[in-house]
């Protein structure tokens, strides 16, 4: 049996005493090596998982589990070594004054030796198509290029549990295409558990589960296939599911490999 990495029992949140829940008794699990996705309407509580898995948000009730560990003030520490993040704003990720100082900042909090971090950002800046960027100093860069290097700078640490939280929204199709192949490639090379929190409903097509909110609670939780069954009762939720998604996915059930090329 897979390793459970995340696990959420009956978790609720909110902002403030006087404000309102956002997150109502969420329970879920998510194992080693396995991608999921999570989706929902705006405001449905997704940034605010994604905060609780690294210790940026405690629950109010309930417990959170990561790889083993119960989050806590005090394991905190440890649990963000197992996770790594990355947001839709990647200007408050950056410490580095150039690219290549950016990605090696994790890896030196984390006491890894020089020889091979040097190793990894190479490998991690040609993964993510950046190595011509090294010596760029990260605020020059576009916003996808910025997201990009936000990304090798996660992959860099060689997290447990991977988690994207719109983190390819400033690329464009075919940018986010590459960079979730990217991704997908090392999830499975490391056996990692990656989350997705997406908008753009073809890229759930790539997961092997789909967890679905709606105001802070679990909607519903699927493989793609069944989700995508439910077009009329998500549409009621606020989610559309675009027909090339559904095509996508039939595709694939098909053995049909589609090249960029041809969703471009
Ligand atoms: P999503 O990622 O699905 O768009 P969020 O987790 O960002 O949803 O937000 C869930 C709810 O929590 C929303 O109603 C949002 O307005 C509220 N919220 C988010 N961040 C804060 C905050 N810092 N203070 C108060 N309310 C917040």
């Amino acid at each position: 049996m897979r390793e459970k990495l995340v696990e959420f029992k009956n978790v609720s949140f909110r902002y403030g005493e006087e404000q309102p829940w956002v997150l109502k008794d969420c329970s879920f699990e998510i194992y080693q090596n396995e991608a999921a996705a999570i989706i929902g309407h705006n405001g449905s509580g997704k940034s605010t998982i994604a905060k609780l898995m690294n210790g940026l948000l405690f629950p109010q009730e309930g417990e959170i589990i990561i790889n083993g560990r119960q989050l806590t003030q005090e394991s905190i520490w440890e649990i963000r070594k197992d996770v790594g993040m990355v947001f839709q704003n990647p200007d408050n990720q950056f410490v580095g004054t150039t690219v290549q100082d950016d990605v090696a900042f994790g890896m030196e909090n984390r006491g890894i030796e020089r020889d091979e971090m040097v190793k990894r950002i190479d490998n991690t800046l040609k993964a993510v198509s950046m190595d011509s960027y090294r010596l760029t100093e990260p605020h020059k860069l576009s916003g996808g290029q910025k997201q990009r290097v936000a990304i090798a700078s996660v992959l860099a640490i060689f997290p447990q549990v991977l988690i994207l939280d719109e983190a390819t929204a400033m690329l464009d199709p075919r940018g986010r295409r590459d960079i979730m192949k990217t991704v997908t490639n090392v999830q499975e090379e490391r056996n990692l558990s990656l989350i997705t929190i997406t908008h753009d409903l073809q890229e759930v097509v790539q997961a092997e589960r789909v967890i679905v909110m709606n105001n802070g609670e679990i909607w519903d939780e699927a493989v793609p296939r069944e989700i995508f069954a439910k077009k009329a009762e998500l549409r009621e939720i606020g989610l559309d599911i675009p027909f090339i998604a559904t095509l996508s996915d039939e595709l694939r059930h098909a053995g049909v490999t589609i090249t960029n090329e041809a969703l471009s």
